[in-house]
């Protein structure tokens, strides 16, 4: 029996009896409590006062920024929001006054970051080709930073910010918040449980449609020099990430890829629209996967294929609503996790631990920099006719 149906057991006793109970009964004589309280019961996880939280700077106030990590950060426990980096002031005063921070950095001024002794942690939400310069700018600075994914355009780009993290004696970590996420936490402890093995297949299916029409407008993730590749780091990372969450003591030995979109579709000049990859692991189990800018709806599916059942999450990755089904035998079972949206805060709030306690984060810059790797190998595949790259 737990907490809650010992509540409901209490409750109903007191109503069966409560027809002839006296009011001075009900008043609390009848089940022996004083009125005026009890002491603080359990142990509670209660946040820190906020003057003893870590402080962050938010650095480029877009549509993830807004939506999802400053509402994080408000739900965080340990973490609170002292300054705001924008390239729009009047936009960062009106989320200022929201969200009570009143200290605000153009991206001209951003390096007097240093003097600020109110930034610990930095967050970096830029486009994807500004990481590199924003994040290693930061760690100069003195701040630690957790930098959105993907981590940097290139492999030598995130080099040069785990370097400028070593150099700076600075923690670096990249956003992969699904490490933090309830239902895809629940996928991962099942599988080191057991619930599966062998793992043999993982198949990832991530696309939206982006055009620069939607609202927020997909502009920026259709030009090379700002978003460093196409669907497959800004989407299919997901499938390439999750997958080798769920398997920490498996590693990749050789990816393939093949381009999935239309030639002529003039959104696709730059980037590419969408990959069709494989990625095999050391074990001999498989991850394949697909990404694509062309997807209508939004996908976000993944399945976990083993010998003694199998996982399906559909959606699998979104912010808000992630579901999961384990099938074994003949059985077929829904599980719940914690709410999805858990996952903006306990992200922040974890990095901040790893800050104190000198640690490395869960999701290091040494986990960016190995993905971008693998994107770099994938698009050399589809460039070499899908051929298998070793890595
Ligand atoms: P947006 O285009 O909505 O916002 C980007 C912000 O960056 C802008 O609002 C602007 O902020 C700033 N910026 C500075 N220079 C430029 C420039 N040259 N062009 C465009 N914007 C610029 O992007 P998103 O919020 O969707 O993405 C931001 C980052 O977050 C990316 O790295 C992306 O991959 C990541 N992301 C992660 C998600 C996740 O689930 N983890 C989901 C979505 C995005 P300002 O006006 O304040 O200067």
């Amino acid at each position: 029996m737990n907490e809650d149906d010992r509540i409901e057991v209490s409750r109903r006793h007191l109503l069966a009896a409560g027809a002839g109970v006296s009011a001075a009964l009900w008043a609390g004589q009848a089940i022996g409590q004083e009125a005026e309280g009890q002491p603080l019961m359990g142990n509670p996880d209660l946040p820190e006062p906020m003057e003893e939280r870590m402080r962050w700077a938010v650095v480029g106030l877009g549509s993830f920024a807004v939506g999802q990590v400053m509402p994080g950060f408000v739900d965080a426990s340990l973490s609170r929001m002292t300054a705001f980096v924008s390239g729009n002031r009047a936009k960062a005063e009106m989320l200022g006054q929201r969200y009570g921070v009143d200290r605000f950095y153009s991206y001209d001024d951003y390096d007097r970051i240093a003097q600020d002794d109110e930034i610990d942690c930095v967050y970096v939400a830029l486009p994807v080709g500004l990481h590199a310069e924003y994040t290693i700018r930061a760690l100069e600075a003195g701040k630690h930073v957790l930098c959105e994914k993907p981590m940097a355009s290139t492999s030598a780009e995130c080099e040069a910010m785990i370097a400028a993290a070593r150099r700076n004696d600075r923690r670096l970590g990249v956003a992969y918040r699904i490490h933090f996420e309830p239902t895809n936490r629940t996928a991962f402890e099942m599988i080191a449980g057991d619930a599966l093995s062998p793992l043999r297949h993982i198949r990832c299916d991530h696309g939206f449609d982006a055009t620069p029409e939607s609202w927020p407008p997909h502009r920026w993730r259709l030009e090379k020099a700002l978003a460093g590749g196409g669907s497959m780091y800004d989407i299919g990372i997901y499938g390439l990430n999750t997958a080798q969450m769920m398997l920490p003591d498996d590693r990749p030995v050789s990816v393939a890829g093949v381009y999935a979109y239309p030639k002529d579709d003039p959104r696709f000049v730059e980037v590419e629209g969408g990959v069709e990859w494989r990625m095999t692991m050391a074990s001999g189990a498989v991850v394949s996967g697909s990404s694509s800018y062309c997807y209508q709806p939004y996908v976000s599916r993944q399945a976990y294929l083993g010998a003694k059942g199998a996982i399906t999450m559909d959606p699998a990755t979104t912010y808000y609503e992630n579901e999961l089904v384990l099938r074994a035998g003949n059985g077929r079972r829904a599980i719940e996790s914690g709410p999805p949206a858990r996952q903006f805060a306990d992200q922040v709030d974890d990095f901040t631990r790893a800050v104190r306690e000198g640690r490395a984060h869960r999701t290091p810059g040494e986990m960016g920099l190995r993905d971008i790797r693998l994107i770099e190998a994938i698009y050399r595949s589809a460039d070499n006719g899908g051929a298998p790259m070793p890595v």
